[in-house]
């Protein structure tokens, strides 16, 4: 696809000089705590523009306001083919503004322009159009009770909805989320990370200049964790559906226990294995996929495959020809297209990376990469060399922490069994991959690996009809498809009683 721009990178820095406000019931005001915070380019540092964050007599009358207008009916009982048509309209504005919001999503983000502009948008519209099909489509059922009697379900909006989003794929995750919220009549609190607020904050400028929404039905917070956490805990708020860090997670679920039982749906981190038996199918193809969804997005994604278990057979060569590939990376400014790896998202991901290869280096032997990047004027940014370990025992912290960086660990494995137990022993469960040529092993080994979502023999396959999500400490529920719309209603079960013939 040609993504050459014609929206110039000057029209998003006229852009970012206009003030950047919360949206709360249909109007812009300003954060309420008199706290700054700064959205920075990762790439050479600069300052891209401030906001102040919201306070929590804010956070509060966002959440409170949500729910009236819930309760009033203005979205919840407006008409499915309406709704429908709202969300198609958001589709819209998102297909006209592709150029804009791709420029505004790899500015804070550090991610490839031309990722954003071919992937990352354009499926954000998807997103929207397809939950638009879904508002009459899902529904309740009757249920096979005693003569006598009927019991039928009703699927219900479940309220206000905080979708806390975080940074890797900033207007993605917020889309998943606002699109199945809305599509089943809810109202929504939208919390875009702080360090990649931009295109949230677009799409919300454009919904609010262009369509005809009821006011506070979309509203929008500016804020750090702190009033995020604020938010979880209002008894305003009646379902948070959150993508980010384990830690944060089980904060949530705490809060939730501390207020009103809201429920939760949770898409975590992830330390996902990929295991090459010795009967990989065109072995060259699968390492090239493979490592390509792992070092892809600078390896800030948290399904990537960041654990490979390779069978004893054929570890030398795809080690071999995994050095070769992180050797040839070339990384710098996100908007070369001669660039194959942009900037770590911000200084605290990018220390922390570092700190991990650090500790790697007394774990397992580096062979490739295992610094920062600061070629030219990388020397200004956050870029990581990609960087790849090899003989990693499985219980070294390298193997057993995210990282959420371009940091491989190898291992080496003799049977499956062996390689399964690998593939198992960590606390995540998000995914897993496996290449062999053999079917029954194929369908034997994913049976037994404990991870939400398997790949066989091509790792990373993803699609909106399709549920997303993790086990264990990987998340509780699914994201897309039909499965992320049972998380935003409730169903109600109705008895009738119409006596004996
Ligand atoms: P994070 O947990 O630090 O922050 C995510 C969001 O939560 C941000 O908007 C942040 O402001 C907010 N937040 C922070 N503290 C909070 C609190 N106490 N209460 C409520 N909200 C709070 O995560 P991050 O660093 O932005 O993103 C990286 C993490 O996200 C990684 O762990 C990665 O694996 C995970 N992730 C998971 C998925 C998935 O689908 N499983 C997808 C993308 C990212």
């Amino acid at each position: 696809m040609n993504t050459s721009k014609r929206i110039p990178l000057s029209w998003a820095y006229d852009w970012l000089q206009q003030p950047k406000q919360q949206y709360i019931d249909g109007e812009w005001v300003n954060g309420g705590s008199g706290e700054q915070w700064t959205v920075s380019n990762p790439a050479n540092k600069e300052a891209l523009c401030e906001f102040t964050m919201a306070d929590a007599e804010q956070v509060e009358y966002a959440a409170s306001i949500a729910n009236q207008r819930h309760e009033s009916g203005v979205w919840s009982k407006v008409s499915r083919t309406q709704r429908a048509d709202m969300l198609r309209q958001i589709a819209r504005l998102i297909r006209e503004h592709t150029e804009e919001l791709a420029v505004l999503e790899s500015l804070p983000n550090g991610k490839l322009f031309t990722e954003s502009m071919a992937d990352d948008i354009p499926t954000c519209a998807d997103i929207f159009e397809y939950y638009a099909g879904w508002t009459d489509k899902f529904y309740g059922e009757t249920s096979p009770v005693e003569d006598g009697f009927l019991n039928y379900t009703v699927k219900e909006p479940i309220g206000v909805c905080a979708l806390i989003a975080p940074w890797n794929f900033p207007l993605y995750q917020t889309s998943l989320k606002v699109a199945a919220a809305l599509a089943m009549g809810n109202t929504v609190i939208i919390k875009p990370s702080e360090y990649t607020p931009l295109t949230t904050i677009y799409l919300v400028e454009l919904i609010d200049s262009q369509l005809d929404f009821p006011k506070g039905v979309i509203n929008m917070l500016l804020t750090d964790g702190k009033m995020a956490n604020q938010l979880t805990l209002s008894n305003n708020v009646h379902k948070i559906s959150f993508t980010g860090s384990t830690g944060v997670g089980r904060k949530i679920v705490q809060n939730s226990g501390l207020s009103n039982l809201k429920a939760a749906t949770l898409e975590l981190g992830g330390k996902s294995p990929c295991i090459f038996f010795e009967d990989t199918p065109d072995l060259d193809g699968a390492i090239d996929r493979a490592f390509t969804v792992m070092f892809s997005h600078k390896g800030e994604k948290c399904s990537e495959p960041t654990r490979f278990l390779i069978h004893d057979s054929i570890y030398d060569q795809v080690l071999e020809k995994l050095i070769a590939k992180a050797n040839a990376v070339k990384c710098g400014n996100p908007f070369d297209e001669n660039v194959d790896q942009g900037p770590q998202c911000n200084e605290a991901q990018f220390n922390k990376i570092l700190e991990y290869i650090e500790i790697g280096k007394g774990e397992a032997k580096l062979v490739a990469g295992g610094y920062a990047d600061t070629e030219g004027d990388n020397a200004n940014g956050y870029f990581i060399r990609p960087t790849i370990f090899s003989e990693v025992d499985q219980n070294a912290r390298i193997a057993q922490e995210e990282i959420f960086g371009p940091v491989l660990c190898c291992t080496r494995f003799h049977t499956t069994e062996e390689a399964v137990q690998m593939a198992n022993a960590t606390a995540y469960g998000l995914a897993a991959g496996l290449y062999t040529g053999d079917v029954s092993r194929a369908h034997r080994v994913a049976e037994q690996i404990d991870a939400g979502m398997l790949f066989i023999n091509r790792y990373g396959c993803y699609g909106l009809a399709a549920p997303f999500g993790g086990f264990r400490q990987s998340g509780w529920g699914k994201e897309m498809a039909i499965h992320s719309l049972s998380s935003y209603t409730k169903t109600k079960g109705v008895w009738v009683y119409y006596g004996d013939a």
